[in-house]
Formats: C-alpha cells, structure tokens, sequence
C-alpha cells in the first residue's frame, strides 16, 4: 500500500514525463494535485468480505445455477364476454368464454402480445416462473454486493 509521500512522488515522475515542458506551471500543479488524490483512492484498503456474506453469495450463485430458461414477459390468462346477445357468456349463470392466454412483453419500448394455446401456456409456465424467480435472484444479489461494497469501504458510515 502506497503513502502519502509515495503516491505524491510517483505522480510528480509520471506527470513530468507527461508534460516536460515548464509552461502552464499552475495547470501542473492542479493536474498532480488530482492525480494525488486519486491515487490516494486507489490505494485505500479494502476491508474483508465477510464469510457470511460470502456464503450468501454462493448461495444465491447455486439458485441461480438451477435455473432453467428464462422467458422475457408475463403470461395473463382472461376470460371473456362477447357482444351477442343471448350468448352463454351473458346467461344469468354466465360462462365466459376462453381461457384466452396472452404473453406480452415490451420489445424497443413496444408491447407485444402473442395468443398461446392452452397446451403451449402450460409448456412455458415454468420458463416464466424462472424469468420471475431469477430478476428477484439478481435483485438480491445486487443488494448483497452492494452491502458488501458498502462495508468494505466505509461508504454511508457517519
Ligand atoms: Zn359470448
């Protein structure tokens, strides 16, 4: 891990490499001033990820690792009423007409929408559900990673 005097050194040979000439001394200045600072950055340590933490990623990572496909979008099922009358889907017991399944999705900002048949929605049920259960996965592991971050480096600590 590099110090202070070391980082300020390091910058002062590299930026007089970069800018041998003596003009705009001030811009020099301002420019290894920065570059100490990040250098400074660089170099702070990273505390331990905890092991809980750890084993919680590997967790996540084993959901995730039983996955199966993953089918963009959300199946509706709807049942309907149609518009002539004396239908069955206007009797006073009425009998809706459908089930009608729809999966849309959004493609460039666009919904889309596809009529699937009864055997072809019960063939992709399970490849929704994983779509489903791996944006929440992801979500969680997001949130972990970035409590992790946080801790190391003392982000958010007042
Ligand atoms: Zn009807």
């Amino acid at each position: 891990m590099a110090d202070d005097r070391q980082c300020a050194e390091l910058d002062r040979v590299k930026l007089e490499r970069l800018i041998p000439t003596t003009r705009e001394r001030s811009l020099i200045a301002f420019r290894h001033e920065l570059a100490v600072s990040y250098c400074k950055l660089g170099t702070e340590p990273m505390n331990d990820i905890p092991a809980s933490t750890e084993r919680r990623r590997q967790r996540l990572l084993a959901q995730i690792a039983k996955i199966g496909y993953a089918l963009p979008g959300s199946l509706t099922v709807r049942h309907t009423r149609c518009s002539s009358a004396g239908c069955r889907c206007r009797a006073e017991q009425p009998a809706l007409h459908g089930p009608y399944y729809s999966w849309t999705r959004k493609i460039d900002g666009k919904t889309v929408t596809r009529l699937l048949s009864a055997q072809q929605a019960e063939r992709y049920t399970p490849w929704f559900q994983d779509a489903r259960k791996l944006r929440a996965l992801i979500a969680q592991l997001e949130a972990l990673s970035l409590q992790a971050a946080e801790q190391a480096e003392g982000w958010g600590e007042k």
